[in-house]
């Protein structure tokens, strides 16, 4: 069985869809948050994930659209977007946001969006904090994403290990593994294409993928539709 793991599309349509076609057929979309957020296309990004009947949890951003709450604790250009994205998305669409989980567990995964000490804003960097979510997580491996850098941490006999990845590449997941599959709609580790990774269930491994996208269009988009134009410059250096 194949999984494929997507994380902070940000309401990128153009990158989902570029990401959809690049992987070929998988047999389940999961999806680690922050599906809007910042981007041109809130509204199509949701109907096509419930399309595709992707298993979504709740991200930082999906939260604050979905409510208007906190947004104290964002940018000021990001609490900018989401009350643009609030006054976009349709009542049932924001039901949809605010009802999502924090956290999923299937039988061997965990998914979120920050970390399982706090699922929303955790930013997982080091291995002390991926240790930290596996000391909580009752499964074996957790998938998270909220950084926008595709990372992989495996433990070792030694302890927690953290992989510079490259993509194209299958990691073994060892006996437990803390997920990161970078982001889909604004990756931030200087490479401007979408960022995802594909799970083999079978195999036991973790393949992670670049995609490239008409970042132009995306552009295009947001300074059209009266976003703030750095959402729109950032995308090209991928930052
Ligand atoms: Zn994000």
């Amino acid at each position: 069985m194949k999984v494929a793991l997507l994380s902070d599309i940000h309401a990128n349509l153009v990158a989902l869809e570029a990401v959809l076609a690049a992987m070929g057929p998988v047999d389940a979309l999961w999806v680690t948050g922050d599906s809007v957020g910042y981007g041109p296309d809130p509204s199509d990004v949701l109907a096509l994930l419930g399309e595709r009947r992707a298993t979504l949890v709740a991200g930082n951003h999906d939260r604050a659209v979905a409510t208007g709450q906190g947004l104290e604790l964002f940018n000021p250009i990001a609490a900018a977007a989401v009350l643009v994205h609030r006054e976009w998305l349709k009542p049932e669409e924001c039901d949809l946001l605010a009802a999502l989980p924090e956290t999923l567990e299937t039988s061997e995964f965990t998914l979120c969006h920050g970390s399982l000490r706090d699922p929303l804003w955790e930013y997982v960097f080091t291995p002390q904090a991926a240790a930290a979510s596996f000391a909580l997580a009752k499964t074996a491996h957790c998938c998270a994403g909220h950084t926008h850098v595709p990372g992989l941490y495996r433990r070792t006999a030694t302890g927690v290990e953290p992989l510079r990845v490259r993509a194209e590449t299958p990691y073994s997941l060892l006996d437990r593994a803390f997920l990161n599959p970078g982001s889909v709609g604004q990756p931030r580790d200087t490479d401007p294409r979408a960022s995802y990774a594909v799970l083999d269930l079978d195999d036991g491994t973790v393949t992670f993928h670049r995609a490239s996208y008409q970042v132009g269009e995306t552009q295009r988009r947001i300074r059209e539709r009266g976003l703030p134009a750095i959402l729109a410059d950032r995308l090209a250096f991928g930052m």
